[in-house]
């Protein structure tokens, strides 16, 4: 495994990473998008994987130190993520342009042509 592919996953990761801020309704948690394994809440949170997610993936700087392998699972269970906040619309256009479409493409080329 080299650097750049690395390097790519991050950049992958972050954009992810917006996305699914963007999709919790933090201001209905109490923790502010911070999965809390004591709260009950936290358990039965709607939110529950998105915020899991996030939860570990929370400092840039551990993210860092991940491997490569673990990043691309974080990139997987993303994809997943942004392929279903798509609607058919988007799936359909071969060449849709929009960033979520760039992604999927970017995110399917890095995490398959290696
Ligand atoms: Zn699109």
């Amino acid at each position: 495994m080299t650097a750049p592919v690395k390097s790519q996953l991050l950049e992958l990761y972050e954009f992810a990473r917006k996305r699914i801020i963007q999709s919790m309704e933090l201001r209905h948690c109490p923790h502010a998008g911070f999965y809390n394994p004591t709260d009950d809440q936290c358990l039965f949170c709607h939110q529950g994987m998105e915020c899991v997610w996030m939860n570990h993936n929370d400092e840039l700087v551990s993210v860092e130190e991940k491997s490569v392998e673990e990043l691309r699972q974080q990139v997987l269970i993303a994809e997943d993520f942004i392929r279903s906040s798509l609607t058919p619309y988007h799936l359909s256009r071969r060449k849709c342009q929009c960033e979520n479409c760039l992604w999927l493409r970017k995110a399917q080329e890095v995490l398959r042509g290696e």
